[in-house]
């Protein structure tokens, strides 16, 4: 019999610790789970489930105009921000419910209490004022919201987590930032009908995607009336009366709105958590230091999800939590595998990336070669909308390998997921090629892109 109270104790119950647990202890493991606020984590909660029915409720901002072109009429819509968020928060509860029962019927017990390390096997469950053992202890806690506090009247904006829960959908709303949070809700917003303003420092919004995605959804941004200004930061917020802020920017503009947000990237939430006790190295970032099996520099002490800031995305957290307990619970050694992952930026039209952006296989390989196209889908020929599509595919020169596809445009997250087996896969162009285009559609332009990609020489420098 073990010394320990519990085999595997689990701090954080999203969806990597969810995912770590409920294999454990259907492998057999004794497991105990603390979560501070709710079971289900950012994903579930506060991140994409609420998000997407935000997105979904904001699309049909933009399907009423397009559906006149139809022959609909749709003048005299109106849109209901409370019954919004209550039939939303009544599905985050269900899930909420789901994810308690699913860890209950695999039998972890459930501790609803913060819990912190007190050394290298105990942890410290503050609702009960005790301590409990564990051979193992796994930190899932996620990260949170970063604003900048160094921001005169920061405290005046909000972040995600209380965008889920605002009273009134805000007339006026100013993001700052210019990653996925940023351009996800900034197109949420303007499709619920407020303006929006979206404040970036650099100049290329969406960075860390392909050069073509972040200037293709910028210029839709901006078609829908989506105010974009970049090289700029918030300076300072000052209270006016009632709801009304006025933000001052770096280029000594202001702005006066009802809502600022703030999407400058999330923190690992390690502060407080104790892992001094025992001795856990972190990096600059609060992130947990961890192996390739998610072991901290403490023996016994794990890590998954985004307190490791590996890939922050909730998939990559569920893998990483499935391979933890096969490894040490089912004795199936699993590593997590990074490459090919792909991703989508719910943005408005939508972004849908796997594999390399081009700057990215450039730099890797000697030759690459590329294929694109920017066209109107056939849906948009009978509205009065703008809306463009981008298809990107980047190929390895040398061995036709198709190495990563990029696409803007209405769908491109659910095809980029069919589009990322191909690519994992390791298939060629020419396998592309072979297949025959189902038509009409918008992902038939995948397998009818012949052309290769020459740039014109004002694109050369
Ligand atoms: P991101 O890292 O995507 O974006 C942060 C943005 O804030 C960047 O544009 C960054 O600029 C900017 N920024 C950082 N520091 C400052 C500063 N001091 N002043 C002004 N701007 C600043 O973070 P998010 O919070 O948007 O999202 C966090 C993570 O959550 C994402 O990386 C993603 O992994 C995950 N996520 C995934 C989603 C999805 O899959 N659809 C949706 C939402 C989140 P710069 O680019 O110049 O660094």
């Amino acid at each position: 019999m073990t010394k320990y109270d519990y085999d595997l104790f689990t701090i954080g119950a999203g969806s990597g610790g969810v995912r770590a647990s409920r294999l454990a202890s259907s492998y057999g493991a004794k497991v105990g789970v603390a979560e501070e606020f709710r079971v289900g984590g950012t994903c579930v909660i506060r991140g994409c489930v609420p998000k997407k029915y935000l997105v979904y409720a904001s699309e049909y901002g933009h399907g009423f105009q397009d559906a006149k072109g139809y022959g609909w009429s749709a003048d005299n819509v109106s849109f209901d921000w409370s019954k919004l968020i209550a039939n939303k928060d009544a599905e985050i509860d269900r899930l909420n419910g789901i994810y308690i029962r699913n860890l209950k019927n695999a039998g972890a017990d459930i501790f609803q209490s913060r819990a912190t390390i007190k050394d290298a096997h105990t942890v410290h469950l503050e609702a009960e004022n005790r301590d409990v053992t564990a051979e193992r202890i796994l930190v899932a806690v996620g990260g949170a919201p970063w604003v900048d506090e160094t921001v005169p009247g920061h405290e005046l904006g909000i972040t995600s987590n209380e965008a889920f829960h605002l009273e009134e959908l805000p007339k006026h709303v100013v993001v700052a930032g210019g990653g996925y949070i940023a351009i996800e809700f900034a197109c949420i917003f303007k499709g619920l009908g407020a303006d929006v303003c979206l404040v970036y420092r650099g100049e290329d919004i969406l960075r860390y995607f392909d050069a073509d995605v972040s200037t293709q959804v910028h210029k839709e941004m901006q078609r829908q009336g989506i105010r974009v200004i970049t090289q700029a930061v918030f300076d300072k917020i000052e209270k006016l009366d009632g709801d009304q802020k006025r933000l001052h920017l770096s280029t000594g503009v202001h702005i006066d709105t009802d809502c600022v947000f703030w999407a400058v990237g999330r923190k690992p939430v390690t502060q407080g958590l104790g892992l001094e006790n025992a001795g856990v190295e972190t990096d600059k970032n609060g992130a947990i230091k961890v192996n390739d099996q998610s072991q901290s520099s403490v023996p016994s002490i794990f890590a998954v999800g985004d307190v490791t800031d590996r890939v922050n995305l909730t998939p990559v957290a569920i893998r990483e939590g499935a391979a933890f307990a096969e490894t040490f619970y089912n004795n199936n050694p699993t590593e997590t595998d990074y490459r090919f992952i792909p991703k989508a930026v719910f943005s408005q039209p939508p972004v849908g990336s796997v594999g390399y952006a081009e700057h990215e296989a450039r730099h890797e390989f000697k030759n690459v070669d590329i294929y694109k196209t920017e066209f109107r889908s056939m849906k948009h020929i009978l509205t009065e909308s703008g809306e463009r599509v981008l298809m990107k595919i980047v190929v390895d020169g040398d061995t036709d390998r198709v190495l990563g596809c990029h696409i803007v445009g209405e769908y491109s997250a659910e095809m980029i997921q069919c589009i990322a087996i191909a690519v994992k896969a390791g298939l060629k162009k020419k396998d592309f090629d072979d297949t025959v285009a189902l038509h009409p559609t918008i992902a038939e332009e995948l397998v009818t892109l012949k052309t290769k990609f020459l740039p014109s020489s004002s694109d050369t420098p």
